[in-house]
C-alpha cells in the first residue's frame, strides 16, 4: 500500500488530496497535513475586508470531511521536508514518511522585504482571510473618519488581481456609503501598465483596467518600487522603460493594502533541487520534481518563470484554474506511478480569472497563459460579480461535500458558457 501525503490544505491541497483518493480509493493511504483545521476560500478575502462576508461563512471544517472521505488528516504543520529520506518532520517534532508527496503549500508572504509593510505595521493585506478581517476591522473605522487610499502591489509581486478587486470594491463600497468625495484613491503597482497583470496583459485589459480606474477617479502608478512604509505614507521610486530611476516619492494614506512578493514557505526554502533561489518547487512538465520523482508540487508554490522583462520585477499568477490543472495531471501522474507507469500528464496551465469590483468586475481566459495565444481575451459586465459570487457558493459548497472542484474547467473554460452569462445583464 503506497502512502501519499499532500502538504497544504488550500485551494492546491483539498481538491489534490479528494482526487488522489478518487483515483486510488482504500488500496492506498491518503494523507493531509496542514497547519489549521479550516480550509478558507482566499478568493473572497476582499469582501471580508469590507466586512461583506463574515470569514465563517468562507471557511470549512475539515477534519469530519476528510474522516469521511477516509483521508487522514492532521493540522499539525510541517515544520521540514527531507526528500533523501522520503520524510516529513512536524512541527510538534514528529515524523511521517511517504511515498509521494504532493507539496501545496502556498506562498510565504513577503512582508519583511519592506520595510514598516503588512499587517503587523502600516500596511493591511489580503492574502488570508485573518489578515482579510484585520483589514475589516480597520475599514470599520475608516468609513466613521475618511482621507486618502493607497492600494496594489509591490516590486515582485505576482498576484495583482486582488490588488484591483480590492481598489475597486473599496470605491464601490464608499459610493455605497455617500463618502467618495471624502477620499482620494491611487493604485500603485509594479506592473509596467495597468492591466499587465504579470500576464504581459490578457486580451485588452489594458483599456479595461485603465478605464474601469479613470471612471471610478482612482489615480495610478506603474513601474513602481516601494522602498518603505511609515504610519501614514509610504515611499517609492518608479523605473522607466530606459531603467532611469527617479528620486524617492511620498504617497500619504489613512489606510493602505499592499500585496507582497510571494515566496517559497520556509519547510522547502533552500532545499538543493527541490526548490529554487526564491524557494519554490522545480517542477517538470509533469508537475513532478526533476531531482525526486516522487514529489509533486501544485498551486502558488511552483516555480514558474516571469513572462517576460519588466523595468520593476513582476512574476506570474498562478490562478485558481490553473492550479486546478496542476492537482489534476500531478494525481493521476502519482497514479501511473504507482501502477509502474511514466507519468504521462501535463497541466494545461490556462489562466481564466473573474475579477470583481463590487458591482461589476472583469474576466479573462488566457490560452496559454504565454502569448502568441489561442484564446485571448477579456471582458467586463455586472455579469462578473454575479459570476464571481455564483463560483465561491458552487466552490465552498463541493470542498463541503468532499468532492473535487472541476468548477473552472465546467463553468470557465466554455466559451460558449462565457458568452451566454455575458448576455445575462
Ligand atoms: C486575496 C487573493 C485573492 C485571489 N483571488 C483569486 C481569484 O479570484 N481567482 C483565482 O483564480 N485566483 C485567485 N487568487 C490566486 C490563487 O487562486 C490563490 O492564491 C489560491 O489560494 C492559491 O492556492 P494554493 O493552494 O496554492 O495556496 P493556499 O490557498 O495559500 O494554500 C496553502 C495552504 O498550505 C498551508 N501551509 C503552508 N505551509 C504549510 C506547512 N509548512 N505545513 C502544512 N501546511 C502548510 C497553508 O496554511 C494553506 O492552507 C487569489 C489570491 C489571493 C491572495
Amino acid at each position: 500500500m503506497a502512502h501519499i501525503v499532500v502538504v497544504g490544505g488550500g485551494i492546491g491541497g483539498i481538491p489534490a488530496a479528494y482526487e488522489m483518493k478518487d483515483l486510488v480509493g482504500s488500496n492506498h493511504q491518503v494523507t493531509l497535513i496542514s497547519e489549521s483545521e479550516c480550509f478558507q476560500f482566499t478568493p473572497s478575502n476582499p469582501w471580508v475586508a469590507v466586512n461583506w462576508r463574515k470569514k465563517e461563512e468562507i471557511q470549512v471544517e475539515l477534519p469530519p470531511i476528510m474522516a469521511k472521505r477516509n483521508i487522514n488528516f492532521s493540522a499539525v504543520g510541517v515544520k521540514r521536508v527531507e526528500p533523501k529520506d522520503n520524510k516529513l518532520v512536524l512541527n510538534d517534532g514528529s515524523e511521517l514518511t511517504y511515498d509521494y508527496l504532493i507539496i501545496a503549500t502556498g506562498p510565504k508572504l513577503a512582508f519583511d522585504e519592506i520595510e514598516g509593510m503588512g499587517p503587523n505595521h502600516f500596511t493591511y493585506s489580503v492574502c488570508t482571510t485573518s489578515h482579510a478581517g484585520g483589514c475589516g476591522r480597520d475599514w470599520q473605522k475608516f468609513v466613521m473618519n475618511p482621507g486618502p487610499i493607497v492600494v496594489g502591489a509591490v516590486q515582485g509581486a505576482s498576484c495583482f488581481g486582488p490588488a484591483y478587486e480590492y481598489a475597486l470594491i473599496l470605491d464601490t463600497d464608499l459610493r455605497k456609503r455617500g463618502i467618495r468625495d471624502q477620499v482620494p484613491i491611487t493604485f500603485i503597482t509594479s506592473e509596467p501598465y495597468i492591466g499587465h497583470l504579470g500576464l504581459d496583459g490578457v486580451g485588452d485589459t489594458k483599456s479595461l483596467l485603465e478605464s474601469k480606474l479613470r471612471d471610478r477617479n482612482i489615480k495610478w502608478v506603474v513601474n513602481a518600487s516601494i522602498n518603505s512604509v511609515q504610519e501614514g505614507a509610504l515611499y517609492y521610486q518608479v523605473t522607466n522603460e530606459q531603467d532611469q530611476t527617479s528620486e524617492e516619492k511620498k504617497l500619504e494614506f489613512k489606510h493602505s493594502m499592499l500585496l507582497p512578493a510571494f515566496k517559497g514557505v520556509d519547510a522547502v526554502a533552500g532545499i538543493d533541487d527541490l526548490v529554487n533561489a526564491r524557494g519554490f518547487v522545480l517542477t517538470n512538465d509533469f508537475q513532478q520534481n526533476p531531482t525526486f520523482g516522487n514529489i509533486f508540487s501544485v498551486g502558488v508554490c511552483v516555480a514558474i518563470p516571469p513572462v517576460g522583462e519588466t523595468p520593476v520585477p513582476v512574476g506570474v499568477p498562478k490562478t485558481g484554474y490553473m492550479i486546478e490543472s496542476m492537482v489534476t495531471a500531478a494525481t493521476n501522474n502519482i497514479k501511473q506511478l504507482i501502477n509502474g507507469e511514466e507519468p504521462s500528464h501535463k497541466p494545461s496551465l490556462n489562466a481564466i480569472c473573474l475579477a470583481d469590483f463590487g458591482d461589476g468586475g472583469v474576466a479573462f481566459v488566457a490560452k496559454p497563459q504565454i502569448g502568441p495565444r489561442n484564446l485571448n481575451w477579456a471582458g467586463e459586465g455586472k455579469w462578473v460579480h454575479w459570476a464571481k459570487v455564483a463560483f465561491e457558493k458552487y466552490f465552498l459548497r463541493k470542498i463541503r461535500k468532499g468532492k473535487s472542484t472541476t468548477v473552472w474547467e465546467t463553468i470557465m473554460l466554455d466559451w460558449m458558457n462565457i458568452k451566454r452569462l455575458k448576455k445575462k445583464p
